[in-house]
């Protein structure tokens, strides 16, 4: 085992919207590969205090990422209190059920909504992370930035057109920071298909597409998003990766 696995408990992980579905999966799993979490999400204060109580170091904070002040508010909260940043998860999303062809009903405000939050937010998380990122890198284990799209993003699929776009927005997002911030930090981006989450709970369609289509047969486990999240974010290379975990249905 080298010095750095054997110390790692040091090592501070942010994982956005962290006390539910897929970011509570990633946050759970992050801390069993050693790391210290700050939970966050927008208001299940009591599960996110749990968490933090439950994981020996971790945090809580509450933030609404759909305000930028409280947006920036979150990075200072978690260098306050842990001293340092060294893997930035943006997990935290909203979605927007529209039938493509209903125009009218992607309205601005819902455009402007799914921005600030899918978009905006973690384009401003990064910016303001990245003094400590780079502050935490070292050549064998750079600072990481992985992002939380969606397959509806890499395909013209998804639950809205502003949806699908804002994803593939973070997915572009993700690849011009690759470029821009190695070596120093590495920037990853999972797009998830199906995966049964609160979010997906009613979605009857989507599960009978991927349970008669998707090679896999059926949507993914959040924790089986997590365990790529994991590979990810130990590997001390790639950078500016999109891995689309649909159980295979862009093959069909
Ligand atoms: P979820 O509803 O369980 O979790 C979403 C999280 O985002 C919550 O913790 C919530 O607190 C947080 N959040 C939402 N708006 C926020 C705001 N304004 N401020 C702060 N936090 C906010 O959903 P999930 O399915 O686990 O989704 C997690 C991510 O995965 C999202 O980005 C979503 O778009 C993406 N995704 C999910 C699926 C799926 O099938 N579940 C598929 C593709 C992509």
């Amino acid at each position: 085992m080298s010095t750095l696995s054997k110390n790692r408990r040091f090592r501070v992980a942010l994982v956005t919207g962290s006390t539910s579905g897929i970011g509570s999966a990633i946050a759970q799993r992050l801390y069993d590969d050693g790391f210290i979490v700050a939970f966050h999400s927008r208001s299940s204060v009591a599960e996110g205090e749990r968490l933090a109580g439950t994981f020996s170091g971790s945090t809580y904070t509450q933030a609404d990422l759909s305000e930028q002040d409280q947006v920036k508010f979150l990075i200072s909260d978690v260098l306050s209190r842990h001293g340092r940043l060294d893997v930035l998860v943006n997990n935290a999303g909203i979605n927007a059920m529209i039938p493509h062809e209903a125009l009218k009903e992607a309205s601005a405000d819902v455009w402007r909504r799914l921005y600030e939050v899918n978009v905006i937010a973690p384009w401003t998380l990064i910016a303001e992370a990245e003094e400590a990122l780079r502050a935490s890198s070292t050549p064998d284990c750079p600072g990481c930035i992985l992002n939380i799209s969606s397959h509806a993003g890499v395909r013209p699929k998804g639950a809205s057109i502003p949806y699908a776009v804002s994803k593939a927005a973070l997915n572009h997002m993700t690849k011009l920071l690759a470029l821009n911030l190695s070596p120093a930090i590495r920037v990853n981006a999972i797009a998830p298909g199906l995966v049964d989450t609160p979010m997906t709970e009613t979605w009857t369609e989507a599960h009978k597409l991927w349970k008669e289509k998707a090679p896999m047969g059926r949507g993914a486990k959040p924790t089986e998003i997590a365990d790529t999240a994991s590979m990810l974010i130990s590997s001390s290379y790639l950078t500016g990766e999109i891995i689309l975990a649909d159980g295979g249905l862009n093959l069909t």
